[in-house]
């Protein structure tokens, strides 16, 4: 590429950096007029896609999960959890109704980088030898009935076409990971040859997005739960559809007459307020032309797109007269550096030049770090309200179809994920944006609850629900 590496001479920053601060806060404001724009076109993306498959750029995906946890669960479940950064396991003893949840138990380990750009064999044996070091951990306190397999809730944070509701084969890959030969496999198949491998004797009984896990796991404590959001490294959302609504579900028939939609609303692009640095960031990314909402929105790209900003306006001079190499490098400036700085309150912003400092090597005064923080703020404010209309785009769907059903009674959207958790200037510009589009009284009715890791017992749970035993202890 042609970016600049090293010293270079530039011109004062005085003159040369405000325009590009103009048109950068100019090229992502967004009014409520757009906000209102960006919601319809949620809404129609929606119906296109339940529509025909290929009807949107929203997938639509029927998730197989026709009816939502009653409380009654019983038993030992396990859950998996591979999506982002991280990958989960848990084992909870679900006791009914009146016990819930008796005892639970998970571990976490991040996901070595080169698994990520390494084949499927090598992930799924990663993920299978996880859970066996997990499984053979199993202490007394869990009880599983003698001749039962363990059964797991399997929590696959990417875009599925599921088959069935223990089956679905992967469509592509996101959030960074490029692992040859699973997409256009059946995940769980994967993972069964990777447990037969290790003659790890357990059966996958749900499959499920994170999503739908969450949307699940909220919903055993909160009947009111209708949409599920993710905001994490990707992002996505789901919601409780009506089968009478769906007409490319044919010969899918659910008793309760409803369903679980999986959105994969990440790839949403209909009216998104754009800028030079999306594209280029876009240009540059594994997956060019995918996911742009996401790339828009979510936690892997808010830094990357601060960072090209950043080196744009050190070109011009803000920065004195060298570009530090650092600046340079794609993703050195994460999600989490840009929250830290905007929670620096202090006068000098000594926090925002320690952290400018050690991450992109660039030395700042007062009025560059004032600067950078400007910078953070309008790409985390555009992210945020795009989030919030994106919400307010599905409830204003399920809202049309059930006259009053949605804005007329409380209605709980459960999220998960860490940008939305340790961002607070991300959040609240979400609320403020859900706020305005449905105004004051309708608003209080939707209500935005944070369900921590909820998707573990939620894959859990529907694991339990689709249990191919009997459970009559
Ligand atoms: C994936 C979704 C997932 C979301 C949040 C996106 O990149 O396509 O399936 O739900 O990330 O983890
Ligand atoms: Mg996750």
């Amino acid at each position: 590429s042609n970016i600049p590496r090293f010293r270079m001479a530039v011109r004062s920053s005085a003159v040369s950096v405000a325009p590009i601060l103009t048109k950068l806060k100019h090229e992502c404001a967004t009014p409520l007029p757009l906000l209102r724009h960006v919601a319809d076109a949620m809404a129609a993306d929606m119906r296109a896609g339940l529509a025909v498959d290929g009807g949107s750029d929203l997938k639509m995906i029927l998730s197989y999960v026709d009816s939502l946890p009653t409380g009654n669960e019983k038993g030992l479940f396990y859950a998996l959890d591979l999506g982002g950064t991280n990958f989960r396991v848990l084992r909870v003893q679900l006791g009914g109704k009146e016990e819930r949840v008796i005892d639970t138990e998970f571990e976490q380990v991040s996901i070595p980088q080169e698994l990520m750009f390494g084949t499927s064999e090598d992930l799924f044996d990663f993920i299978a030898s996880g859970l066996d070091k997990f499984a053979q951990k199993e202490g007394e306190k869990f009880y599983l009935p003698p001749g039962r397999k363990r059964e797991i809730g399997f929590t696959f944070s990417f875009p599925v076409r599921q088959t069935s509701i223990d089956s679905g084969i992967l469509i592509k890959w996101t959030k960074g990971f490029a692992v040859s030969g699973t997409a256009g496999r059946d995940v769980v198949a994967c993972l069964n040859e990777a447990m037969e491998r290790q003659r790890l004797d357990m059966r996958v009984s749900a499959l499920v997005n994170d999503t739908v896990g969450t949307l699940a796991g909220a919903r055993y404590w909160d009947d009111d739960v209708m949409v599920a959001v993710i905001l994490g490294t990707g992002t996505n959302a789901c919601y409780v559809e009506r089968t009478d609504t769906i007409a490319k579900l044919q010969g899918h028939d659910s008793s309760s007459g409803r369903t679980i939609i999986n959105t994969e609303w990440g790839a949403f692009s209909n009216g998104l307020p754009l800028t030079v640095f999306d594209s280029d960031m876009d240009d540059a990314s594994i997956n060019p032309g995918e996911q742009i909402f996401e790339k828009t929105i979510s936690g892997m790209y808010l830094g990357e797109i601060v960072r090209r900003v950043l080196l744009k306006i050190a070109e011009a001079g803000a920065f004195g007269d060298s570009i530090p190499e650092k600046l340079s490098t794609p993703f050195v400036l994460r999600t989490p550096d840009i929250s830290a700085m905007q929670q620096d309150n202090s006068d000098d912003l000594k926090a925002v030049g320690s952290i400018l400092y050690d991450i992109t090597g660039v030395e700042s005064n007062l009025s560059a770090r004032k600067i950078v923080v400007e910078v953070c703020d309008t790409v985390v404010k555009r992210g945020g309200r795009l989030a919030g209309a994106g919400i307010v785009g599905i409830l204003q769907k399920m809202e049309e179809d059930s006259q009053g059903l949605i804005f007329g009674k409380r209605t709980v959207v459960a999220m998960d994920g860490g940008l939305y958790e340790h961002y607070p200037q991300y959040r609240r510009y979400l609320q403020d944006a859900v706020t305005e589009l449905l105004g004051l009284e309708i608003s209080k009715n939707v209500i935005i609850e944070h369900s921590k890791d909820g998707s573990g017992i939620g894959a859990a749970l529907l694991a339990a629900a689709n249990s191919k035993y009997e459970h009559d202890f």
